[in-house]
């Protein structure tokens, strides 16, 4: 009797009960045998679970077991064998191999070649071709060939690939790598050199280690990258601190270019920087370049990839130079290029705020794509370079700045020295010799020269010297030289490169090696060029700003040097001259100071006025003046005045000293000493011997005096006799006019005469005054009266004002008398017919006033001054009246001045005069 095993359903077996011999089963026995099976079959399924369960768990430890282990180690490699090793193992595939997706996307690469070591490297492509691995890929679920049934429902693979043996698999499974929402590649297990078949069973775990593995994959591309990310940004730090910390140009360009390389991985690296004078591109540094490709390049903003990251201020590059037609060359680079360059470049603009500095180059020598990442790492590296620029140029200017304050200071310096140089010196080529050394060294110069100009702008000589000579050196400047240059353009002149002033250098410094020239004129206060400063440089000179506005203030500061000294030079000749003028003149000068002392005194002073000369500075002059009193007495009307004048030097004055004892007449005049600014500071006394014009004077006046007095008892006797002449009845008209004329002669020589005599007698001072209170009208009423003819003659109009007021003065009446007699015959004489003439008689601050207007024919302006001299007569005198000895003012003159007043005219020519004097007041 069979009874089935059955659970849930389904049969599991058969439980058969045998007999020897036939049998009839009863039914009790065939329910106890069918109960009996139920149990058997619920006991077989228990068991087959319990297997089953204890199977799956040991499948799932060990599937975790080797999870764990593929997570063992961050390596892709390690996580891979990991992986084949479980897949094998655990699941008992025989070959177990994974496609990863390559980095373009395109194909499936084999990563693996576990278990056929013969698996050369193989890429399937991404697309129906790859039969089951893309549709495995694509469809995100695995692919299980495990019957022939299977094998023609499955997509099939391209025939080339079949030539691959191990490809060439009729049982297999291709499971998905999904790792998120991405499939990263495949994984591919069979049996086929055990030729076992696959277990159904093992299609799911496998699966689910696929899982593990793309996961684990995954996790150790983005460990990768990080670590790389790591490592690059501390890479950079290390890099950037390097570059940061270097503050010398060279070094820095030496650093970025082989860190570039070290940090990039490019092959070549290069910097070009920027040059504002050229306003391009010029190479700096470059590392693994061919020398002949960067000897002396230079780009134009927008040539090459270069030119264009600067010009585009972003970075450029391009896969393959030799075949990018965005690329512009001039045909000399291009030639280069051809032969040298590399083929893939990479520039970004090196800027900071605003300002693009140069370019950072990498290069390939083959076709090269850049990532983003290393695009940004060049960037990166770029911003640093920037930032090192920078403070690379902070350093050059605070360097700069340094240099020019020392250079500056050590200038003036030398430029104090040499101005206290000149207070004990007056060599002035001796100081400037020195200047010029000093000037030389702070400048780097070669050699320093000034050539001193005259006023006429030629050279006078040339001070200075090459700093290798000791010998000074002649040089003349040439017509077209560059002294002549400068002296012309009163402009500094700077000589970059003395090859491009062939026409302007003179020979003599091509033979001497001479690279560059600064020339500055010396330009004096009033603008005159004092010189011209040279200086000399056998290494070539940009003349920056600075050393351009130092050499300017240093030219300014040796010109006030050498005009000091001039000036200096001026003045002690002026002095020396001025002491030997003063001690060789005969005249005696003598200054004295505000308080009376006397500063300065020459010989010949001393000897006029008795005294040492020598000694005498200090001492006040009063008391000079009084010892001279004390031993000479008649010269104490002099002295007197002198004292007057003493006190108040602001009025000047002259006057004599009568030292007859000492058998000397000196004449003196005081002057007041005036300050620059006008103040008067002192008094100039000049004192002259006059005794012998005195003498000659004496003389004279005694001749005159002599031979007049001889003519006046003849000439009396002369008038008497024609007057008799005159009254005789006899004689005839004809016979009586000779007799008038000659007796007017007569009477003219007697009034000449008596003049004469007048002015000898007053000069000499013999003539005695007798002052008395005398009327002013009644003087002048009386002198009128006796012109009364000679006014109708010439048909006046005569008026006198102020008679009624007229005050009385203290004066001789006889020789007042005179004056207005004078004064009143000139008006009448020097008025053509039919003029007017009015006297004025009154009194003005404490004096009398007496003053005559006429409307007559004037004095010119030039002879007003000397109206009062002895003998002095207006041309235009002569016109209306030739007859005049020009005695009569010069009288008044001298008997006003006697009697205490002053006489004066105020006159136009061809207007009129008026002749005023003024008289104390007799009250
Ligand atoms: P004289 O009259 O003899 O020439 P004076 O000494 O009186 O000598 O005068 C000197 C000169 O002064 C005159 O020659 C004349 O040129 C000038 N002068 C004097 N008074 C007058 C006047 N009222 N008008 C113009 N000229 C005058």
């Amino acid at each position: 009797m069979g009874v089935p095993l059955k659970s849930r359903g389904r049969v599991l077996g058969a439980l058969n009960v045998y007999t020897q011999g036939a049998r009839h089963f009863l039914p009790d026995e065939i329910d106890l045998l069918a109960g009996l099976a139920d149990q058997a079959s619920t006991a077989i399924e228990k068991a087959r679970l319990f297997r089953e369960t204890v199977e799956g768990q040991q499948l799932l430890a060990r599937l975790y077991r080797a999870a764990i282990a593929m997570q063992s180690s961050w390596d892709r490699d390690e996580r891979l064998r990991a992986f084949v090793h479980a897949a094998r193992e655990v699941l008992g595939f025989d070959r177990v191999n994974v496609f990863l997706l390559t980095s373009d996307g395109s194909g499936l690469e084999l990563a693996t070649s576990e278990g056929d070591d013969g698996a050369p490297v193989l890429v399937l492509p991404l697309g129906p071709g790859a039969g089951a691995y893309y549709e495995a890929f694509e469809s995100r679920r695995p692919v299980a060939v495990l019957s022939d049934e299977d094998l023609r429902s499955v997509r099939r693979l391209d025939h080339a690939y079949l030539a691959h043996a191990y490809l060439r698999s009729r049982r297999f499974v291709v499971t998905p790598l999904v790792a998120g929402d991405r499939v990263i590649g495949v994984v591919s297990a069979d049996n086929k050199p055990s030729r076992r078949p696959i277990q159904p069973g093992s299609v799911e775990p496998f699966s689910s280690l696929c899982q593990n593995l793309a996961i684990a994959l995954e996790e150790s591309r983005l460990y990768a990258e990080t670590r790389a990310r790591e490592q690059e940004a501390t890479k950079l730090y290390g890099v950037t601190r390097q570059i940061a910390t270097s503050l010398d140009r060279d070094r820095v360009l030496d650093l970025i270019v082989t860190q570039t390389i070290e940090l990039t991985g490019c092959e070549a690296s290069g910097i070009y920087v920027y040059d504002r004078e050229r306003d391009g591109l010029v190479f700096g540094r470059g590392l693994n370049l061919d020398p002949d490709l960067t000897r002396g390049v230079f780009l134009k903003a927008g040539e090459g990839v270069g030119g264009r990251a600067f010009k585009e201020r972003r970075p450029v590059w391009t896969r393959d130079r030799t075949v990018d037609p965005s690329l512009g060359y001039s045909p000399a680079s291009r030639v280069l290029m051809e032969a040298k360059a590399p083929r893939s470049y990479l520039a970004v603009p090196i800027m900071s705020r605003d300002e693009v500095h140069g370019v950072l180059m990498e290069y390939f020598f083959s076709p090269h794509d850049f990532s983003p990442r290393e695009i940004q790492l060049v960037s990166t590296l770029a911003d640093h370079v920037a930032l090192a620029f920078e403070n690379v140029r902070l350093l050059e200017e605070t360097r700069q700045r340094e240099q020019e304050a020392s250079t500056l200071s050590r200038g003036l310096a030398l430029l104090n020295q040499a101005t206290r140089a000149l207070q004990r010196t007056l060599d002035v080529d001796r100081m400037l010799s020195g200047a010029l050394l000093e000037l030389a060294n702070a400048f780097g110069a070669d050699a320093a020269l000034m050539n001193l100009l005259g006023a006429d702008g030629g050279v006078l000589r040339s001070v200075g010297h090459w700093l290798s000579e000791t010998q000074r050196r002649e040089l003349h400047a040439r017509r077209s030289g560059i002294t002549a240059h400068v002296r012309e353009t009163r402009q500094p002149l700077f000589i970059r490169d003395v090859e491009e002033r062939r026409d302007m250098v003179h020979p003599e410094n091509f033979t001497r090696g001479v690279k560059s020239i600064a020339a500055l004129p010396v330009l004096g206060q009033q603008g005159r060029a004092l010189g011209v400063l040279l200086l000399y440089y056998k290494t070539p000179q940009l003349f920056p700003d600075t050393v351009v506005r130092l050499l300017t203030s240093y030219a300014d500061q040796l010109a006030t040097a050498l005009e000091n000294a001039q000036i200096y030079e001026e003045a002690q000749t002026q002095r020396v001259r001025l002491a030997q003028i003063f001690d060789s003149t005969s005249d005696g000068i003598l200054l004295v100071g505000r308080s009376g002392d006397i500063q300065a005194v020459n010989e010949r002073a001393g000897e006029l006025l008795g005294f040492d000369a020598g000694r005498a500075g200090g001492t006040p002059l009063a008391e000079v003046l009084a010892r001279l009193a004390a031993t000479t007495p008649e010269a104490e009307h002099g002295l007197a005045a002198l004292r007057r004048l003493l006190e108040n030097p602001e009025r000047g004055g002259a006057g004599d000293l009568d030292l007859r004892r000492h058998g000397r007449v000196i004449h003196w005049v005081g002057q007041a000493t005036r300050a620059a600014a006008g103040a008067a500071i002192g008094l100039t006394l000049t004192l002259q011997d006059v005794t012998h014009e005195r003498q000659v004077s004496q003389l004279k006046s005694d001749f005159v005096s002599f031979v007049t007095h001889q003519l006046r008892t003849p000439l009396s006797g002369i008038k008497w006799m024609l007057e008799l002449a005159g009254q005789t009845p006899t004689i005839s008209e004809e016979l009586m006019s000779y007799v008038r004329d000659a007796s007017d002669s007569a009477e003219r020589l007697i009034g000449l005469v008596n003049d004469l005599l007048d002015a000898s007698r007053l000069e000499s001072g013999a003539l005695k005054m007798k002052p008395q209170p005398t009327g002013l009208a009644d003087l002048t009423r009386s002198v009128l009266d006796e012109v009364t003819t000679l006014v109708r003659a010439r048909g006046h109009q005569l008026s006198v004002e102020g008679v009624e007021t007229a005050p009385r003065v203290l004066a001789d009446p006889q020789l007042l008398r005179q004056v207005i007699l004078n004064l009143t015959s000139n008006a009448i004489k020097y008025t053509p017919a039919g003029g007017a003439v009015t006297v004025r008689i009154g009194r003005e601050n404490g004096v009398a006033r007496w003053a005559i207007s006429d409307t007559g024919v004037g004095i010119p302006a030039a002879a007003q001054a000397r109206l009062f001299e002895k003998f002095f007569r207006a041309e235009n005198a002569a016109t209306i009246e030739t007859e005049g000895t020009g005695l009569g003012l010069y009288l008044v003159r001298l008997i006003v001045e006697r009697l205490g007043g002053r006489v004066w005219c105020e006159s136009e020519e061809g207007r009129g005069s008026t002749f005023l004097f003024t008289l104390p007041l007799s009250e």
